[in-house]
């Protein structure tokens, strides 16, 4: 594909690593591309980083038309820049386009954009281990009136932000609420999109819960509230017994990149892993007779982040003395030193930047 380059005439100085934070700064460009019912996709672009100006009736604002993805450009010891999984993302989101209604991005293309355009960024990927380029592709509606169809005018821009590491103090064991009156998502509707929507639908109990102290909600299934689903932006797992449990992929949960990362490298470690229906009293009675022995969340951002306490209705239960598991502690070695460069990547994952 044809990508036109616009130089800016003043790049920005860089931030300072150690206070990076995520997703606060962006780098000197971002990339966009229209799609129009009758052209499909056209005028792809790096251009400037900036505002972008929208029609008020834009179909983005008042109907949610939205979808995006996030991952990483890493650096490794040697200065080697390399992404994690890239075509995963590509094949992501457009299943996530075709639930929406949006238009789907030639999976070729979508990483020859993000390649492009993390070449021309390279400077921005941090050094140190644990930080990153984090990059945000996303899809919109955007047509100028207030019909509501499927959308004729379509935009796919792509934004980067260095970010810091995700546990610049060690990993801490974090506490979750589980969540029994609001859902994310149903069977049928959009929960396995990445989709802005549903993060719409999910602030209120993430509201609530950060009001009792809990970082994050656990969601159960929509129409029983009996089902694990996943945790805020995470998926779930759990050591039952011995037997790694996440809960199967039914329709109405995001089905991660990392997660499907650490169920191949559990499998070809021997694990017993089973992806199945987990209903929340068989893990309330599992953390009651002390078989629950690990609980983590998957997600690109912090790779696994280990649950030290679990509050159900009005208990609360301590999960491995609040401290993180021996497999919860192997995924995260083994995952960041993938995609860091420490550790042979003998999945095949990593896709370099040339
Ligand atoms: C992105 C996301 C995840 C994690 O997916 P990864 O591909 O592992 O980053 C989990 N749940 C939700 C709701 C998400 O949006």
């Amino acid at each position: 594909m044809e990508i036109k380059f616009v130089k800016s005439a003043n790049l920005k100085d860089k931030v300072e690593e150690s206070k990076l934070g995520f997703g606060k700064y962006f780098t000197d460009y971002m990339f966009i591309m229209d799609w129009d019912v009758n052209v499909g996709w056209h005028d792809a672009r790096i251009v400037p980083f900036g505002k972008i100006e929208l029609h008020p009736a834009s179909t983005v604002l008042h109907y949610g038309e939205e979808i995006f993805e996030g991952l990483k450009a890493y650096r490794t010891a040697d200065g080697t820049i390399q992404l994690f999984r890239p075509e995963e993302n590509a094949k992501r989101m457009n299943n996530s386009a075709l639930r929406m209604c949006l238009p789907t991005i030639p999976e070729e293309d979508f990483l020859e954009i993000v390649k492009t355009f993390v070449k021309i960024e390279e400077e921005w990927v941090p050094h140190s281990f644990g930080t990153s380029l984090y990059l945000r592709p996303f899809t919109f509606g955007d047509d100028e009136h207030l019909g509501v169809h499927t959308c004729k005018h379509v935009v796919f821009m792509l934004i980067a932000s260095p970010s810091g590491s995700y546990y610049p103090q060690g990993i801490n064991p974090v506490n979750i609420m589980i969540e029994d009156e609001d859902v994310r998502a149903v069977r049928g509707g959009t929960g396995y999109a990445k989709c802005g929507g549903n993060y719409a639908a999910s602030a209120r109990a993430g509201e609530k819960a950060m009001k009792k102290n809990y970082v994050q909600v656990l969601w159960l299934d929509g129409v029983e509230r009996k089902y694990i689903e996943e945790v805020g932006a995470m998926n779930v797992m759990f050591k039952i017994n011995g037997e790694i449990v996440t809960p199967a992929l039914t329709g109405s949960i995001l089905p991660g990149i990392t997660r499907k990362s650490c169920l191949e490298l559990l499998r070809a470690k021997g694990y017993k892993v089973s992806e199945r229906l987990l209903s929340v009293d068989e893990l309330a009675a599992a953390c009651e007779n002390g078989t629950l022995e690990e609980a983590w969340g998957t997600g690109t951002a912090a790779v696994v982040s280990p649950i030290g306490k679990l509050a159900y209705k009005d208990k609360e239960y301590i999960i491995n003395n609040n401290e993180i598991g021996s497999v919860t502690q192997m995924l995260y070695d083994t995952l960041t030193g993938i995609q860091w460069g420490k550790v042979e990547d003998t999945f095949n994952w990593v896709t370099k930047i040339q």
